[in-house]
């Protein structure tokens, strides 16, 4: 599904996949990331196949009936690429005394059914109001929308519909706990796509990691090195703790960026 500058992507298309209600998913793979964080491969339990198209970023809401005493509903974002055709991945990392998250990464396996419905969001890069250079703040499981985005622009980077520039800057506790790692450096390699990853609780300098947590200082040497300090063309998208994304606001906005090219997403309710 490749879009033009103008259009609108979050507008129904002829050609795009819906399913209506909620669906029966069936998990195909558990992909074990870290100690903490899991991912789950899906495809719909009924088709054998991935049903549905989304965009990079949008998230599916999950119902458990059979968990707790009344049905719970849970967010989880995409961390697949939309253009990955069999399947529909995502990636849960462990709440402390959290009831879903526990029981997902205790409990589900290959063969488990899960309900779901959706896509939903915007959390997406938009090609028609979005600035060419995407950059991404996130720390710990706030990093999924962004892999997901930067696992789907990166093999159209420059042309219509995607950014012509990616920086991704995380922050993760340790080099034990990086999520979707092998992908995330892989895209390293690749001109037009930055990955900053400091670490909260490891000195790990000699491996090429920054130490502490995300904070204004490291978000502005970024921004200088990224993009020579040029914060025009950037849209700006963050999700992880709360303090994390004002500081980035508050950052952008002090260098003259527009509140609507600061985009937030919140994990937590
Ligand atoms: C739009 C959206 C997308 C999301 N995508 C993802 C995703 O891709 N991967 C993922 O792992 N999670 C994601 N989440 C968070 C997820 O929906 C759950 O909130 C999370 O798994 C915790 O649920 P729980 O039942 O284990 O914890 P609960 O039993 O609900 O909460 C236990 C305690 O943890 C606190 N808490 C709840 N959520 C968080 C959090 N995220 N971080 C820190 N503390 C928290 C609560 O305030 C509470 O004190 C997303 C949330 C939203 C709203």
């Amino acid at each position: 599904m490749l879009m033009t500058t103008t259009e609108n992507i979050f507008a129904p298309t002829p050609d795009r996949r819906v399913k209506r209600g909620w669906m029966n998913l069936r998990v195909a793979h558990v992909i074990h990331e870290t100690p903490d964080t899991d991912t789950f491969l899906m495809v719909d339990a009924e088709e054998g196949i991935r049903a549905f198209d989304y965009i990079a970023g949008q998230y599916l809401t999950f119902r458990f009936d059979d968990v707790a005493d009344k049905p719970i509903v849970r967010s989880y974002t995409m961390s697949s690429s939309p253009c990955q055709p069999d399947t529909v991945a995502f990636t849960v990392k462990r709440v402390e005394k959290g009831l879903i998250s526990n029981w997902l990464c205790d409990n589900v396996r290959t063969g488990s059914i899960l309900r779901a419905r959706g896509p939903i969001g915007r959390f997406c890069y938009d090609p028609a109001n979005d600035k060419k250079h995407l950059f991404m703040i996130a720390a710990g499981s706030g990093v999924t929308p962004f892999v997901s985005i930067m696992r789907d622009h990166v093999s159209r980077l420059g042309q219509k519909g995607s950014p012509d520039k990616m920086t991704l800057l995380v922050s993760y506790r340790s080099t034990k706990d990086l999520i979707c790692w092998e992908d995330l450096n892989a895209l390293r390699n690749i001109p037009g796509c930055r990955v900053i990853v400091s670490l909260s609780r490891e000195h790990a300098e000699k491996e090429g990691f920054l130490y502490g947590r995300i904070n204004e200082n490291m978000i502005a040497e970024s921004i200088a090195d990224a993009a020579s300090g040029d914060y025009g063309n950037i849209t700006f998208m963050s999700c992880g703790p709360q303090e994390m994304m004002d500081l980035g606001r508050a950052h952008a906005l002090s260098k003259g960026v527009v509140p609507d090219q600061f985009k937030t997403e919140s994990f937590e309710s």
